[in-house]
């Protein structure tokens, strides 16, 4: 079956077509967080976590995923989408209903 509930996204650059928190359509080139609400354009997943010499957190090894992605398909680890809830858990999604009946 299909999991349809990823927001449209561009196959070619992974970048979604509107944010799937507040809905804003409106972004730059280059941009990589909606502008409106600053969630990630890209569902990518978490990668690893580091830290500097200062304790921030660096990320690296992180992978652009399919909008309806809960889990990287290069690692394994969760996205970005499924951690902030933008996603729901695979085994509560409910599929759409057939309408011919
Ligand atoms: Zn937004
Ligand atoms: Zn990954």
């Amino acid at each position: 079956m299909d999991y349809t509930d990823g927001i449209p996204y561009d196959p070619k650059t992974m970048r979604v077509k509107e944010c799937p928190r507040c809905h804003n359509s409106q972004f730059q080139d280059n941009s990589l967080f909606c502008r409106i609400c600053g969630l990630e354009l890209y569902n990518i997943c978490i990668g690893n976590e580091e830290r500097d010499n200062w304790g921030n957190p660096i990320y690296s090894n992180q992978h652009k995923n399919p909008s309806n992605a809960r889990f990287c398909e290069i690692c394994g680890k969760p996205t970005v989408y499924n951690i902030r809830g933008i996603l729901p858990c695979w085994n509560d999604y409910i599929p759409a209903e057939k309408t011919d009946s």
